[in-house]
């Protein structure tokens, strides 16, 4: 009888009662004053009081009189029934109603961490379950805002400290006005822009806000211009670079910037984690019906641990390393963005540590857009 529980049979059953009760009441009721027709009647007092000359009521007056009283005692059994039943169905709805909209309205307030715990199995009970996960979803993205706001205020504390510290130094004149102090100070302030950038960026893209701009390009153009872009300080910190493109690489639609972002984000890493001696590929290659691209290095490589957590927001393996060298641990997490945003997918691979890196990212070819 698991179909009782739902809303709708219990209010069905209600109105079937209300209606039995009725019929129950009115066919007994109706066959006893068929059979003693002047009983409740004005007219058996009328009769018993009348002189004897008095006509006897016609048989249509003793049908309607019956009729009229098995009516009235049915009706208000009926009446009483409705009654009955609807304060126990309404007060099983109306309760659990109340608690909906409590726990609602205390959502509504901020308070995430309420829950509904209806423990009934009808329509009421899954709005509460919905109820719930909304909740928990809710949660969670506050979770994630509160740990945003930590994370960012910790990253943007590091080179102010340093900044402030080398500035009331200077002007105490603790500290001597050298060209590399103001070099230093420039360097914080360089990577402080960069990282507000970057968390400018990071914040539209999980608010969905990256917009990206499609169109026909000729991916090997890109990744050309953004190994040039890398040339200098590949040759300054004595690594060594190669270009792996097929010849037979199909043109993909996707927006030229944002591919140069994502490029730009891995090449920084496959740099910065990579030792002098070191070498960093870039290749491409059809794979039907993607164009996969990737960033390959010998550098430090990442353990099993930490592979599936790296494009996570402000995931870093060694976070005094990555301090020192200005990682803020977020360019994965907008690669990751920015190739979602694509239709395409991003992974990274690695034998470990000390044995180098790949991160590969997929780019629908053209007419296979899910963009
Ligand atoms: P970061 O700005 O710290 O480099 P990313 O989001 O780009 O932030 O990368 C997250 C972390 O992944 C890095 O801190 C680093 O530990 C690891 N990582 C990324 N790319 C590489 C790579 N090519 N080689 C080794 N480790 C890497």
């Amino acid at each position: 009888m698991t179909w009782l529980r739902q809303l709708r049979w219990k209010l069905f059953v209600s109105h079937v009662v209300v209606i039995a009760i009725g019929i129950v009441i009115l066919l007994p009721t109706a066959q006893f004053f068929a059979r003693n027709p002047m009983i409740g009647t004005s007219d058996s007092t009328l009769l018993a009081a009348a002189p004897p000359d008095t006509p006897a009521p016609s048989q249509q007056d003793t049908f309607q009189s019956v009729i009229e009283q098995s009516l009235l005692i049915a009706g208000f059994a009926v009446f009483t029934a409705a009654v009955v039943v609807s304060l126990f169905v309404s007060r099983r709805i109306v309760e659990p109603l109340q608690e909906l909209t409590l726990v609602s309205g205390r959502l509504a307030q901020g308070y995430y961490r309420e829950r509904t715990t209806l423990q009934s199995d009808d329509e009421l009970a899954q709005l509460s379950h919905s109820i719930n996960q909304l909740a928990e979803a809710l949660e969670k993205t506050e979770q994630r805002r509160l740990g945003l706001i930590t994370d960012v205020s910790h990253e943007l504390r590091t080179p102010l400290t340093v900044i402030a510290g080398y500035m009331e130094g200077l002007i105490d004149g603790v500290i001597q006005p050298e060209p590399q102090i103001f070099a230093l100070v420039h360097h914080e302030a360089v990577r402080l822009k960069w990282m507000t950038e970057e968390l400018a960026l990071l914040s539209r893209a999980e608010a969905g806000q990256l917009r990206v701009e499609p169109r026909l390009i000729v991916l090997a153009i890109v990744i050309e211009r953004v190994a040039a872009h890398f040339q200098s300080q590949i040759a300054s910190q004595g690594l060594s670079i190669e270009l792996q493109l097929a010849s037979d690489l199909p043109p993909v639609l996707a927006d030229p910037d944002r591919v140069e972002q994502i490029l730009i984000n891995l090449m920084t890493n496959a740099v910065q984690y990579t030792p002098s001696g070191g070498k960093v590929v870039v290749f491409a290659r059809a794979l039907d019906p993607f164009v996969e691209v990737g960033v390959t290095d010998t550098g430090n490589g990442i353990g099993g641990e930490h592979l599936p957590h790296i494009f996570e927001r402000f995931y870093r393996v060694d976070k005094s390393r990555a301090r020192q060298s200005g990682g803020a641990g977020i360019g994965l997490t907008i690669a990751r963005h920015l190739v979602y945003a694509h239709g395409g997918e991003i992974w990274a691979e690695s034998a470990g540590p000390g044995h180098g890196s790949t991160f590969r990212f997929t780019l629908p070819v053209y007419g296979q857009s899910g963009i």
